[in-house]
């Protein structure tokens, strides 16, 4: 790539930085055991060859082994494959030790997978050389207090989206800055489907629209994007290739917290089923209140065993309260079931979303939900101390309308990778 055609003295800015580390599960394993550091490695979910890695540490990925390698190819490819079992809880505090490292050095805005998090740079930090040196900084400082083997890769760019892709772009432990008055520069360099957002699906779409080329895809017109992505996405995606502002400033309201859960047999018939939506939407509830926000609205979807999806919705006084939440989701549920004609249900999904911030000022309730003589105030103090009851004494310690026993084989805190759990959520 031959070098920018901007030449200024003045200086250059970017306004985020995206981290994203390096072979995450595997190199905590190799932090935790030396023995492993050196090797191939990949990290599986059962002891099986059947299985799929899901995380390969970097000498592994030189065999072209990746996250979602089979573990029989993996070890055709490489014989001397070592296959380590993941330790979800072990990923979570080094999740939670790495945030920590970061923070001495610079808030983290947002924390967008067990791997990955982003800062939005302030004024002094915006300069190149300034977000450089942090940059390095963040570095030097998880190989110091977090660990030898903690390495990562770091985008610096004009909003979060090219961060991220930045931050792809040279592994491991890479440092890249994609400068606005620079674009497209290196992005012409990479494939479509190296970018966040053109996946499968979407590839084949671009195609139809005659966008092939990274080059096709900047010289795109944003009408162009709008129409192969069917909506809205397709704007957003150009503003984000084009630098413009993206969705990392999204106010809370457009924010969601929702949890879903595919059943067990014997959680199918519609009654364990509406425990289970009513556990789910418990668990929204207090990831809710602890987030200091307050929710509008709630979604309810439902899908049976033979296919089919039912769904609702409902809006209301803006709240955080188990009790009111739990009447809302009681509603949904009755609506939902009926149209499903109260077949066997195959998995729950629970949304809380129209967001807003507990910090505001309230407007005047000036009709209490149904039933409730209880003031709202009240009332939310009343779910955060169940919060503390089940932080203190354990998950389900306490809990609203269903007994514990219910609920304890699926209500398990598990990894997902797009949502790392608090530490907190452990228990709720
Ligand atoms: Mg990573």
């Amino acid at each position: 790539m031959s070098a920018p055609h901007v030449i200024s003295a003045s200086p250059q800015f970017v306004d985020w930085l995206f981290l994203d580390l390096n072979s995450y599960f595997a190199s905590v394993e190799q932090q935790l055991r030396p023995e492993l550091r050196g090797k191939p490695i990949a990290v599986v979910p059962v002891d099986t060859d059947a299985t799929c890695a899901i995380a390969a540490s970097q000498e592994a990925k030189k065999f072209g082994i990746k996250t979602g390698t089979n573990i029989g190819e993996a070890r055709r490819r490489c014989p001397e494959l070592i296959t380590v079992m993941a330790g979800h809880d072990v990923y979570v505090e080094f999740h939670h030790k790495i945030i920590e490292e970061v923070e001495r050095h610079f808030p983290v805005h947002v924390i967008c997978s067990i791997d990955e998090m982003a800062c939005k740079l302030d004024a002094p930090r915006r300069r190149l050389d300034m977000a450089k040196d942090l940059a390095k900084r963040i570095k030097q400082g998880l190989r110091e207090r977090v660990g030898e083997c903690i390495t990562c890769s770091i985008g610096l760019a004009p909003n979060r989206f090219l961060a991220k892709v930045a931050s792809d772009m040279q592994k491991p432990d890479g440092l890249v800055a994609l400068l606005p008055e620079e674009l497209p520069g290196r992005l012409l360099e990479l494939e479509l489907s190296d970018l966040c957002g053109i996946g499968r699906r979407m590839e084949p779409r671009l195609h139809a629209c005659g966008i092939r080329t990274m080059a096709d895809l900047w010289a795109a017109e944003r009408e162009i994007l709008h129409r192969a992505w069917g909506g809205v996405g397709g704007d957003r995606f150009w503003h984000g290739l084009h630098g413009g502002a993206t969705e990392d400033d999204v106010p809370p309201a457009h924010r969601t917290i929702g949890h879903s859960h595919v059943l067990a047999p014997e959680q199918r018939p519609p009654p364990a089923a509406g425990i289970v939506a009513r556990r789910l939407m418990l668990k929204a509830a207090s990831r809710l209140r602890r987030m200091k926000y307050r929710a509008r609205q709630m979604h309810l979807s439902v899908r049976l065993e033979d296919g089919p999806r039912c769904e609702a919705q409902a809006k209301f006084e803006e709240g955080s309260d188990s009790i009111v939440l739990a009447r809302v989701l009681a509603e949904l549920w009755q609506k939902v079931m009926q149209q499903a004609r109260w077949q066997r249900v195959k998995k729950v999904s629970v949304t809380l979303f129209g967001l807003v911030a507990e910090a505001l000022p309230q407007q005047l309730e000036l009709f209490a939900p149904a039933g409730s003589s209880v003031p709202k105030e009240q009332r939310e103090n009343l779910s955060r101390v169940l919060d503390e009851i089940n932080q203190k004494f354990g998950r389900d310690s306490v809990v609203i309308g269903f007994t514990p026993d219910t609920v304890r084989t699926f209500s398990g805190t598990k990894i997902a990778f797009t949502r790392i759990p608090d530490r907190e959520e452990f228990k709720e």
